[in-house]
């Protein structure tokens, strides 16, 4: 599975974050997502899908391979 976050139409709501902390993290300056890894492993997984479901914003997306 392979992470990818969009910056632009990020809105800062911090979802993501409380979601899968090790995942993603708020940008200190404007505070957009940074998506701290781009391969969530098997454990990571469900945390990041719930993340990517619960963004107000649409922006996080997931790859599968
Ligand atoms: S949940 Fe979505 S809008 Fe909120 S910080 Fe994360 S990526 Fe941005």
């Amino acid at each position: 599975m392979e992470l990818r976050v969009d910056r632009e139409r990020c809105i800062g709501a911090g979802m993501c974050v409380l979601t899968a902390a090790g995942v993603f993290d708020q940008d200190d300056a404007d505070g957009r997502v940074v998506a701290l890894i781009t391969a969530p492993t098997h454990d990571q997984e469900s945390d990041v899908r719930e993340a990517a479901q619960m963004c107000p914003a649409g922006a996080i997306t997931l790859l599968t391979h």
